[in-house]
């Protein structure tokens, strides 16, 4: 039998990059697999057909969205907070306004979607929030809105983890380093910055991020919780 066979699986912001390398990993382990999108349906509706997984317009920076989201998927036996967005630049010239919609994205929805979901799932539910290794180290200008929000989410999982663990549902957060995706090319201009930090000197895979991830939403995680996991080719060591 396949490692997610009967599993029901939300992934918010599965449509590129590291959330559709999550659906498919979960659709190829045999899980039920609804996943949400934002600005990108073409992508949401190939990946879907490909995957035999289904797509779902919402909006991450809808509050009320997403809450209502986590609900009617479930009850659910995985949920995945991928979505996320970032807004660089001198903190100085930014517009509070795009710094709060990267705040509602980053950390409101992963609150209130590890919430709603853990209202009714099962004794060995799995939340997994995807976070950053900028969470843990920051070390270029432009990027403290990002930093925060990453941040936040350790705290969040190690409150929730005391909030849901007597229930038998654990929450962890994934942590990548650079990553490649749109968001943020192997060969874009950052690369050789980035690089110099690390002891593995290349962009991450998202597939390699989705086996991660998989581990964490197994069988085999039962006393995992309330814990970062960092893969990140040493980017934070
Ligand atoms: P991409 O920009 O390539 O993809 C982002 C995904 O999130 C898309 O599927 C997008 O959907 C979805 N998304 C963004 N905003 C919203 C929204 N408002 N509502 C619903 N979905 C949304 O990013 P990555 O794959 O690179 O990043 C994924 C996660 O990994 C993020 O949380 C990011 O912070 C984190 N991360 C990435 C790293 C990297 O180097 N790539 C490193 C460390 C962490 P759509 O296009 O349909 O809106």
């Amino acid at each position: 039998m396949a490692t997610f066979e009967n599993k029901s699986v939300l992934v918010l912001g599965g449509s590129r990059g590291i959330g559709a390398a999550i659906v498919r990993r979960f659709a190829k382990d045999g899980a039920k697999v609804v996943f949400t999108y934002s600005g990108s349906p073409d992508a949401a509706r190939q990946l879907a057909t490909d995957t035999g997984t289904t797509a779902v317009q919402t909006d991450s920076a809808d509050r009320d969205a997403v809450i209502a989201r986590a609900r009617d998927s479930g009850p659910l036996d995985i949920l995945v907070v991928n979505a996320g967005i970032g807004v660089f630049g001198d903190a100085l010239d930014l517009n509070p306004d795009d710094v709060d919609r990267l705040l509602a994205i980053n950390v409101h929805a992963p609150y209130h979607a590890s919430v709603e979901a853990a209202r009714q799932m099962p004794s060995g539910g799995r939340i997994i929030v995807i976070g950053s290794v900028n969470g843990d180290r920051m070390p270029v200008a432009g990027m403290a809105a990002y930093a925060l929000s990453k941040s936040a989410l350790q705290g969040m999982a190690r409150g929730l983890a005391r909030d849901f663990g007597p229930r038998g549902i654990t929450i962890n957060v994934v942590q990548p380093g650079p990553v490649d995706t749109d968001a943020n090319p192997a060969d874009g201009p950052m690369k050789d910055v980035l690089h110099s930090f690390m002891a593995i000197k290349r962009h991450g895979r998202a597939d390699e991020v989705a086996a991660m991830v998989a581990y964490l939403a197994g069988p085999d995680t039962d006393f995992v919780t309330g814990a970062m996991h960092t893969i990140d080719g040493a980017f934070g060591a």
